[in-house]
């Protein structure tokens, strides 16, 4: 998009902030005992407020209460909300989001507030208006805008009972293929895997593997090797680690080979291995340089950390010559 057409579509976006989602709209059923044991069965909740009415009674509740989390139990429409598009608001405001080629969603965080304790009897009436969209931000994701959108919850007088806040992204893939118009040819693009998710636990081991390094986690405080990667030590609860770089020596553990469906971005027959690695532990991986069905349990294999497509860098293990 250029200034001018941003502008333009900045305008379209946000004319909706302030816009209601629908009018306020009950709940269909009233807070009852039987959902409410429901989902404490679901959730594993042995609470006996939820359930026991004997001993609720004697609590500081005064009787069966519902989960504050239910809240938007009650409100939810259930299969039936996947019609009446026409009188969705929101959903309106994200076609012209798609429109504009900002296709990808993402929801970012929720909060929710409790203001009382729903009983059975009591009727829920929510209503959800479009409260906020920021300003273009540039996101790992890629660029968009955050939508905030607040749902107010109250009873049967009137009274506020909760309030929900919700923030989903909206944005341009950075992983979109090219516009047509600056294809050179009719070829489709390549297509690329599926990139792996970078978060917080994780990230670093990906960013070792775009260096060309397989890393595994140790422990700090036992020194016990894990992978994959997570944030605490599974003998001794440290969350204090650093890690060691891998031979990639390894063993095939178990594996199997795909043949169907074709996810894109691989090349099949796939041969998909557990490997047991010379440092003691195993990693999941391809195994590749070898008809699939020359593929053997015990094998010995090496791993090269490769370019697997246009932005991945991934460890592929190959047969180690008369290792068998
Ligand atoms: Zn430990």
């Amino acid at each position: 998009m250029n200034p001018e057409e941003t502008k333009e579509f900045e305008q379209k976006i946000h004319a909706f902030v302030g816009r209601e989602n629908g009018p306020p709209k009950k709940g269909k059923d009233a807070v009852n005992e039987p959902m409410i044991r429901q989902w404490a069965e679901v959730m594993g909740d042995e609470s006996p407020v939820y359930t026991d009415k004997e001993t609720a009674k004697n609590t500081t509740k005064g009787g069966i209460i519902a989960p504050p989390s239910m809240l938007q139990a009650w409100s939810m429409e259930g299969y039936p909300m996947a019609g009446s598009p026409a009188v969705d608001v929101q959903r309106s405001l994200h076609n012209v989001f798609d429109e504009n080629g900002f296709t990808g969603v993402l929801g970012t965080n929720t909060s929710t507030e409790f203001f009382r304790d729903l009983k059975p009897g009591d009727e829920v009436t929510y209503h959800t208006v479009i409260e906020s969209i920021s300003e273009q931000k540039s996101t790992a994701r890629g660029i968009g805008y955050f939508i905030e959108t607040v749902t107010q919850f109250t009873d049967q007088n009137g009274e506020r009972v909760g309030k929900q806040v919700f923030r989903v992204l909206k944005f341009i893939p950075a992983d979109a293929p090219a516009e047509a118009s600056s294809v050179a040819d009719d070829s489709p693009a390549v297509p690329t895997r599926i990139a792996a998710p970078r978060g917080h636990d994780n990230g670093w081991w990906w960013e070792a593997a775009d260096k060309g390094k397989v890393l595994i986690q140790r422990c700090k405080s036992c020194q016990t090797l894990r992978h994959p990667p997570r944030p605490m030590c599974g003998e001794c609860q440290s969350v204090e680690w650093d890690s060691i770089e891998s031979t990639l020596d390894g063993e095939i553990f178990s594996f199997t080979v795909l043949h169907y469906p074709k996810v894109p971005g691989y090349d099949y027959p796939l041969c998909c291995a557990v490997i047991s690695l010379a440092e003691g532990t195993r990693i999941v991986a391809n195994v590749v340089g070898i008809d699939t069905e020359e593929v053997k349990i015990g094998m010995k294999v090496k791993g090269k950390v490769e370019q697997v497509d246009e932005k991945t860098m991934l460890p592929q293990f190959y047969p180690v010559a008369g290792g068998q």
